[in-house]
């Protein structure tokens, strides 16, 4: 992702990191990525693709790191900050790293790899070279980042995009939701995912823009910047708008009045990575006066629908194929069906990843033989907008000769008063082959005759659920998204 690293060179002394009390330049972020490069180097001229894994803590040095690793010709493996041990290892022995880069505060948990022989193991803070090696030209089809996909459904897998698959991510986005060297962001996503790497920290800084990291979200605390008056831009998955939602409800009446003031200077709110509820995007217009922008991607093709940055934002929707973009959706024969009726989305674009890392013949799969990428999601086009009736594997209940959309159910259930969150899966049965059943949180049980009945009044009764149970809380992964494999297991 050398483009990003040359666009630096453009504003240089723009404040291009911020993290607690320091702020950093593009300068000193181009200086620094070149001392790790260096190191990296060490007696190479170029890592040729070999994967680092790096575990290093929201703020410049990650920057750096990354960048470095980029420089210096090797492929960046960004760790979870908050896995456990075994998750991490899946990851260091799944992209088979030999090179890891910690930040001080992560070499206890990567222990084990200090002492392994076979492993260059270099804690970041120490990096000073101050010997400059020269760095090696890079072609834009190699092998830039494997990222591992959230795990919702299975095990992650790790996805290898090339420098050109990235370039034309970010260039897309940049264009289409208007960033400039003016734009001032909140980073509060995790770094090991193509939201907060993507979307938030390489749009902003291909376009100059400055990127002020928060190590540990509180929605208290994400409102307190917020009030400072510097964002314009800010991005979040649906659980963090919850939270802010929450939080917001806490306030007294003038400090509500005080914070959407304060937030009427942004241009833009983005939320993604899954559903967004047609509510709380209804209420976050109420609390802050902006329409959400709902986009929607994957790791594995970057962002591909978007709702418009000029012009209506549907709710329940996640808009049209960004630039770029071809899109189609296909029934199970692979026929292109027709404006609304469901079909899977299949997508070409120079954004789409070069394979699963080591996984010849899960790549081989997901593609169609004439090179379309199968996303597995399920989505109807209604009025020029796209609408995700949820991922063909779990969210599509199939029960009695019927495909039910879990998420459909899921948005009627959250309009019922008493009902906070829920989630609704198919549980195998013997009659129906998959029975509609949901789980609620709530403040207190309640009798659910009574839903069952407000149910049926707006669904048709294959569609209403058979069985509900009471959780204090939804499953969810490291990405916030619900695991409804964990949920299934409930009933
Ligand atoms: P895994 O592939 O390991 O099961 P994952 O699919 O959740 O995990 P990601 O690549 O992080 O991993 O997520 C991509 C998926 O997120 C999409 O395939 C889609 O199902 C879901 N998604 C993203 N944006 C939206 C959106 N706006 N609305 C609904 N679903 C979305
Ligand atoms: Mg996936």
């Amino acid at each position: 992702m050398l483009q990003l690293v040359e666009n630096a060179k453009s504003t240089p002394n723009k404040i291009a990191i911020v993290e607690k009390d320091n702020s950093f330049t593009f300068q000193e972020l181009f200086d620094r990525s070149k001392e790790i490069a260096t190191f990296l180097l060490k007696d190479k001229s170029d890592l040729s693709e070999a994967p680092v894994a790096f575990m290093v803590s929201p703020g410049f040095e990650y920057v750096a790191t990354q960048w470095g690793i980029w420089r210096a010709g090797g492929i960046a493996v960004p760790l979870c900050i908050i896995y456990p041990l075994p998750s991490l290892q899946y990851v260091i022995e799944d992209t088979g790293a030999n090179i890891i880069l910690v930040g001080e505060e992560y070499e206890e948990i990567l222990k084990t790899y200090k002492s392994d022989p076979s492993k260059t193991f270099a804690t970041v803070a120490q990096i000073t070279n101050s010997k400059e090696a020269d760095l090696p030209e890079i072609e834009k089809s190699r092998g830039a980042m494997i990222l591992y996909t959230s795990g919702t459904t299975s095990l992650p897998k790790g996805v290898l995009t090339t420098h050109s698959n990235i370039e034309s991510q970010i260039s897309t986005l940049v264009k289409a939701w208007e960033w400039s060297s003016d734009d001032y962001i909140l980073e509060i996503l995790p770094l090991h995912h193509v939201h907060g790497i993507i979307n938030v920290l390489c749009c902003a800084l291909w376009s100059g823009a400055t990127v002020e990291f928060l190590n540990q979200f509180s929605a208290k605390e994400v409102f307190n910047i917020f009030l400072q008056g510097k964002l314009n831009v800010f991005m979040a998955v649906p659980t963090i708008y919850f939270k802010l939602i929450a939080e917001w409800e806490k306030l007294t009446e003038e400090e509500q009045n005080e914070l959407h003031q304060a937030m009427s200077n942004f241009r833009l709110m983005i939320s993604g990575s899954a559903a967004l509820p047609v509510s709380v995007m209804e209420k976050w217009k109420e609390i802050s006066g902006h329409y959400l922008l709902e986009r929607y991607g994957m790791t594995e093709i970057g962002m591909a629908v978007s709702n418009p940055y000029n012009g209506e934002r549907r709710a329940g929707h996640i808009g049209q194929p960004l630039p770029r973009v071809e899109l189609r959706t296909v029934d199970e024969e692979g026929i292109e069906v027709k404006a609304g009726e469901p079909g899977e989305i299949q997508i070409k674009s120079p954004s789409v990843f070069k394979e699963y890392w080591g996984k010849p013949e899960a790549t081989a799969k997901s593609f169609t033989a004439d090179g379309w990428f199968k996303t597995g999601d399920i989505a109807v086009l209604e009025d020029g907008y796209y609408r995700i009736l949820g991922r063909d594997s779990i969210d599509i209940i199939k029960s009695g000769g019927y495909k039910i959309s879990a998420l459909e159910i899921e948005e009627v259930l959250r309009k019922y008063p008493q009902i906070k969150d829920c989630g609704v899966v198919g549980i195998t049965n013997e009659e129906w082959g998959e029975l509609v059943v949901a789980a609620l949180v709530a403040d207190e049980e309640f009798d659910t005759d009574q839903l069952n009945i407000w149910m049926r009044e707006r669904m048709p009764a294959y569609k209403t659920p058979r069985k509900y149970i009471f959780i204090p809380d939804l499953p969810r992964n490291a990405m916030g998204k619900v695991t409804k494999n964990e949920l299934k297991k409930l009933f």
